[in-house]
């Protein structure tokens, strides 16, 4: 019996493979990102609407204290999201350089790798 012939893995095509995860990794990475900061931009916006809300609180002469707690929570987890999201080119953190988290930038602060057209196709991703 003859068993020297076991089958044989493509190299060219695992190759090839390899290099497609990494860039859908890349992809779904830099989507992350563009997420956390949209999130972190409609956080913003809220901000109007939460001012209105505690306007309205304190002429009722009701407690608002939970509510600001609530409200910084949010925005506390929603900033330390953005700020620990990593750039998949060079892994440094995108957002921030120094110390300062830099919101509306669309591009890494250490490579300058760009969000792109990540968010135009936000739709379609089928987020877990
Ligand atoms: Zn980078």
């Amino acid at each position: 019996m003859e068993d020297d012939s076991e089958p044989k893995s493509n190299p060219s095509s695992s190759r090839s493979d390899e290099a497609e995860s990494k860039t859908n990794t890349h992809l779904q990475a830099l989507r992350k990102i563009s997420r956390a900061r949209t999130r972190m931009i409609v956080c913003m916006l809220t901000l109007p609407v939460y001012m209105f809300v505690v306007w309205e609180l304190l002429a009722d002469q009701r407690n608002i204290g939970s509510i600001m707690l609530i409200y910084m929570a949010i925005w506390t987890v929603f900033a330390i999201d953005m700020a620990s999201r990593r750039c998949p080119a060079c892994g440094n953190q995108f957002f921030v350089k120094v110390v300062m988290l830099n919101l509306l930038s669309r591009r890494c602060r250490h490579c300058d790798l760009e969000l792109g057209g990540i968010e135009a196709s936000q739709e379609d991703s089928n987020d877990l």
